[in-house]
């Protein structure tokens, strides 16, 4: 049994997470911290109230004292605003590096041996900044974008076949923007190609919304974002950490090396474990992966040192 996951920031994405943990993990302490007064608080006494239904022993508790994280063992990062509409990633970038800056100084004090999940956005640049701020190894400071992404493709893709969905495993990797990296020939039906149940018009309509998939939601919502597929996607990473699982999940981590680039995070294939990030996967880089990456790693620089 896992002993404690905190999640900081209790808003759409954080307490729709606590609330799939609390049906996924025999967990014995859950704490989300938000800012907010009462807010944390407020959705840990509602999410008490599913005990019956779903049977969890698990305490709840809710509080704006980031302290009450101490000895967790896995901190989710969902604090921070979301983008809302007209809003790009990047305008981001100036609020919520302040936010999660100031929560990893906490983490670090608080909570020094747990695994890190990101979430807020613009998220392969707070994984950057979280992993420097809290001087842990890379393989602890775990970005969840790319995993939804790939989920984003399997639905696109499932519209378009209407083969099983539960069968289709999508693969998106590069950052977690509008670049995003789109691999249909990694993405598979079972065993088969799924290249092979799309036209080429098709893998490009598929490939294309998908990048744009995140923006396409935000356009209908105005000012709010994504939050019931983001907190699935999150749920999961968080239950392989936890249940040791030795899953294949693209997520971003700040590269040392890997697919040519050094210093920069981005989403790359990985294998999760109960210590983080057990095994990043290299898959060959074709000339298309290989411009996207030296493109983002330029501009990801100019991000980094301004
Ligand atoms: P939200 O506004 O509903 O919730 C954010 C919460 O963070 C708010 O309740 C706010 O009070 C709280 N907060 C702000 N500063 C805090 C602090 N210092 N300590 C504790 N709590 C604090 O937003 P949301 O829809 O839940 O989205 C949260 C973040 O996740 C956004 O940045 C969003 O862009 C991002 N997001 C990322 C992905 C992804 O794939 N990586 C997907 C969806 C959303």
């Amino acid at each position: 049994m896992i002993n404690k996951i905190s999640i900081i920031g209790a808003g759409s994405v954080g307490s729709a997470l606590a609330f799939h943990l609390l049906n996924k993990l025999d967990l014995k302490d859950l704490v989300l911290v938000d800012v907010l007064p009462g807010l944390a608080c407020g959705i840990a006494y509602d999410l008490e109230d599913t005990r019956q239904f779903i049977g969890f022993r698990t305490q709840i508790t809710g509080s704006h004292r980031i302290s009450d994280i101490a000895g967790s063992d896995i901190v989710v990062i969902t604090a921070g605003k979301p983008r809302q509409e007209g809003m790009t990633r990047s305008d981001l970038l100036k609020i919520n590096r302040t936010i999660v800056e100031g929560i990893a100084v906490e983490i670090k004090k608080n909570a020094p041996e747990s695994v890190v999940v990101i979430v807020t956005n613009p998220l392969d640049l707070l994984v950057y900044f979280v992993q420097k701020r809290l001087g842990f190894d890379r393989t602890r400071v775990i970005g969840m974008g790319a995993g939804l992404d790939s989920a984003r493709l399997t639905n696109l893709i499932y519209q378009k076949t209407t083969v099983d969905p539960a069968s289709i495993h999508s693969l998106v990797i590069g950052p977690h923007s509008k670049d995003m990296l789109p691999l249909l020939e990694y993405s598979k039906y079972n065993n088969l190609p799924i290249t092979d149940f799309l036209t080429p018009s098709e893998q490009e309509e598929v490939s294309s919304r998908v990048t744009l998939r995140g923006k396409e939601i935000v356009d209908q919502l105005k000012s709010r974002s994504a939050y019931f597929a983001p907190s699935l996607a999150c749920a999961d990473l968080v239950a392989s950490i936890a249940l040791d699982t030795h899953s294949l999940i693209p997520v971003s981590v700040c590269l040392d090396g890997e697919y040519g680039v050094s210093d920069i995070a981005m989403g790359v294939p990985c294998i999760i474990s109960k210590d983080g990030i057990e095994k990043i996967i290299e898959i060959p880089l074709d000339a298309r992966i290989k411009k996207t990456v030296d493109d983002y790693n330029l501009s990801f620089r100019q991000c980094t040192i301004s």
